[in-house]
């Protein structure tokens, strides 16, 4: 890390995206803000970019347009709106770093630009590998661009990695919280609220991923993420609960061994190593874990039957091709219902697997097929709601 590296940072306004902005603080000598994106949040875009000052941002929402640019009009910040502007400016020749940090499926398009114009990519995305893994993939092969897991199981996953061989690789296990209904009854899951749902045991994080965590959809995206990222068979990737969240996640070798990585449950670690990639970890004075503070740590085997979308994210990535397009498509509009208190918690699986069972099969789906996939499932559970 000889230069300043600009980094552009998609979803500013997020959890992701805010901690990530922390981290190009703590680090002024190395990191740049160039890019901040936002998709609704004018208020806190504008904030951000009074801030940090970068060279462009970007409001997704064109109506939003001319609030951002009055609002920086006495400023040399460029003020751009729209998703093709998103899509541009991330492969702009200045740009070092795309953070990938939007929500769900309006994260691809972007962190398909900045591959194919060789960005490194921190990807907090994960929604673009669980839609696109196997085109993602594609592209990565003959692009210089390289992909960085932030998601803090991934990133785990990497560090457990350095050093190691593939072919040595017996199975990742994936660790998860077990989210806020870890010990409530199956019967009563029926009456659940959002709510409830949003009371995260450990870690705080936008409302979309909290009610992913609630459901453990997010940790059947994670499987498919870290399937995409690491080459690992779906039937190689184990979940394991573990509330603590102190074990980010494990990889056991084909001599017995596992390795661990351990920190506390903040996503400022995982992005301040996904940050410092490839060259080194960056030192902080941050606050740092004491093992003895955690007596014990505790693991058991995750309920499927409680947890259905489990089973719905093995199926789909046995089935491969645009199913999981279609789950991830169906859980947003699922998921968005459930947050107006218009769809049940069991009603967002009943949602899910309908969804997949409707939309017609594409074995190995083009850009412009997954496109047409995410809308024609987001419309079939959209119909499903009424
Ligand atoms: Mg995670």
């Amino acid at each position: 890390m000889d230069s300043v590296r600009n980094i552009a940072v998609l979803g500013s306004t997020g959890s992701i995206g805010r901690q990530t902005l922390d981290i190009i603080a703590e680090y002024p000598a190395l990191f740049k803000a160039w890019l901040l994106v936002a998709n609704n949040s004018a208020d806190l875009l504008i904030e951000q970019a009074l801030k940090v000052m970068p060279h462009a941002v970007v409001i997704g929402n064109e109506a939003l347009y001319d609030k951002v640019k009055q609002a920086l009009s006495h400023t040399d910040i460029e003020v751009h709106a729209g998703a093709k502007a998103i899509a541009q400016l991330a492969a702009h020749p200045d740009v070092d770093t795309v953070v990938t940090a939007m929500v769900g499926y309006s994260g691809l398009e972007s962190t398909i630009s900045a591959i194919n114009n060789g960005k490194k990519i921190a990807l907090a995305n994960k929604e673009t590998l669980v839609v696109a893994g196997e085109l993602i993939t594609k592209l990565l092969e003959t692009s210089t661009s390289v992909l960085y897991p932030v998601d803090s199981e991934h990133g785990a996953f990497y560090q457990c990695l350095v050093g190691e061989r593939h072919e040595d690789i017996e199975k990742l296990i994936l660790t998860a919280s077990g989210g806020p209904f870890r010990n409530t009854p199956i019967e009563q899951l029926a009456h659940v609220t959002a709510s409830d749902a949003l009371k995260h045991p450990n870690w705080s994080m936008g409302a979309k991923i909290t009610i992913d965590s609630a459901t453990m959809m997010n940790k059947g995206f994670e499987m498919i993420e870290a399937k995409w990222l690491f080459g690992v068979k779906h039937d190689d990737i184990e979940i394991v609960v573990h509330p603590q969240s102190i074990v980010h996640s494990m990889v056991q070798f084909i001599d017995g061994s596992v390795k661990a990585q351990l920190g506390l449950p903040d996503m400022h670690l995982p992005i301040r190593y996904a940050l410092g990639l490839p060259e080194r970890r960056l030192p902080t004075d941050e606050r740092k874990m004491t093992l003895c503070d955690y007596a014990s740590l505790t693991f058991e085997k995750p309920d499927f039957n409680k947890f259905p979308l489990l089973n719905a994210a093995y199926e789909a990535a046995r089935r491969g091709g645009n199913v999981a397009c279609v789950m991830n498509a169906a859980n947003e509009i699922a998921v968005a219902a459930f947050l107006k208190g218009e769809l049940s918690f069991n009603g967002i699986y009943e949602t899910v697997y309908k969804t997949m069972q409707f939309i017609p099969f594409i074995e190995t789906p083009t850009y412009e097929q997954y496109v047409e996939t995410n809308l024609a499932a987001r419309q079939y559970a959209t119909s499903l709601l009424k």
